[in-house]
């Protein structure tokens, strides 16, 4: 198992990254990601999105559940663990009492949830998702993704899923599996119920859990993803095998072809600056120094901050302005550049 050939979405890498990387492959909320899973006959747990604490209130009632799941929607993982700045201790609550749903609502909307994934400051939760809760006894790991050592898609799994999957994979890397999928023959059955085996389903499990893996890899294909995982992927005492967390990234260029899922970006989490830059034709990526780079070519770019680097100073940003830029645009990336605060600053 090579990891580290993985793309950098792959939670055993540094979870910054990401927020620094230019937003190449869309990313939906769990609820989003999950309607494309039901769709494609993936077992998920009833649920319903609520704006406001009186709808998740009326959602938890609704729902008429045995036990309900409260979570926060924001485009990091780790929610579970995460903290409010309103007090509130974990992104993720469950209760008997659709009234307690309405209480934990109050704490977590409009106020920021700060996670092992997210700036220090957290993210700002707009949405909650209030689902069916299930007992779960054991939580696997499952992915599909892109992996350039395969030239390919590759299925990676654990048996031991959950909050902890970084932990896993750094201590424990036996743990993990791997297998590389013919983008032509697909997900053969041998495989998918090696997979199931490997995630330690038993009996009637391994298959059942085969056949969610080959639904999600139709999923995969069918929706362009880069990226689905599930983790986790749990089982329950009653015997189902069931997705309880969704995380689904798409690849930018097929959105010709996806416009129904790229409807559903609703670009909250978007860095402010680098929308306006897209808006544009600019590819902007603010970073965190203070010196301004300000380049035709991504190439050029790049050195352009390498050498700045290699000087011991930091790039404010990336800019790119391509080849055919006119001058709108050169007017438009210095307006980003100056408004910038950190560009000129000693930092
Ligand atoms: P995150 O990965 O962001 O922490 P998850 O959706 O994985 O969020 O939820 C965290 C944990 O909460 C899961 O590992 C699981 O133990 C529990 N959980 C999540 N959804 C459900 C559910 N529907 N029923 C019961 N437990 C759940
Ligand atoms: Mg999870």
């Amino acid at each position: 198992n090579n990891f580290l050939t993985l793309p950098p979405s792959f939670p055993s890498l540094p979870s910054q990254c990401t927020w620094l990387s230019p937003r190449r492959w869309l990313n939906l909320q769990e609820y989003q990601s999950k309607k494309l899973m039901q769709e494609s006959g993936v077992a998920v747990q009833r649920f319903y999105v609520a704006d406001t604490a009186s709808e998740a209130l009326e959602a938890a009632k609704r729902l008429n559940a045995k036990e309900i799941v409260l979570k926060a929607q924001i485009l990091a993982g780790g929610r579970g663990k995460g903290v409010f700045d309103s007090g509130l201790k974990g992104g993720v609550h469950l209760t008997k009492d659709p009234a307690v749903v309405g209480e934990l609502a109050n704490k977590m909307l409009g106020f920021n949830l700060t996670t092992k994934q997210t700036p220090k400051d957290g993210v700002k939760v707009k949405t909650v998702m209030v689902a069916e809760a299930l007992d779960i006894s054991r939580e696997t790991y499952f992915a599909i993704l892109m992996d350039r050592s395969c030239n390919g898609p590759v299925m990676v799994g654990s048996p031991q899923g959950g909050m902890d999957i970084e932990e896993v994979a750094a201590s424990t890397p036996e743990l993990i599996f791997k297998e590389a999928i013919d983008i032509f023959e697909g997900v053969r059955d041998d495989q998918a119920l090696r997979m199931a085996a490997n995630l330690g389903f038993k009996g009637p499990l391994q298959r059942q859990a085969a056949d969610q893996i080959k639904r999600l890899y139709d999923l995969f294909l069918k929706v362009d993803a880069t990226q689905v995982e599930v983790n986790p992927l749990g089982e329950t005492p009653e015997g189902q095998v069931v997705c309880f967390d969704a995380k689904i990234n798409f690849d930018d260029n097929a959105e010709f072809r996806q416009k129904a899922v790229f409807a559903m970006d609703d670009m909250t989490e978007s860095d402010p600056t680098e929308m306006q830059a897209a808006k544009w034709d600019l590819k902007y990526i603010g970073l965190d120094g203070n010196i301004a780079c300000f380049v035709n070519g991504a190439g050029l770019a790049m050195a352009t901050c390498d050498i700045i680097d290699l000087h011991g100073g930091k790039p404010a940003n990336f800019l790119d302005l391509g080849g055919g830029v006119k001058e709108r645009q050169v007017y438009e990336a210095f307006k980003l550049l100056t408004a910038d605060p950190k560009v000129g600053t000693n930092c």
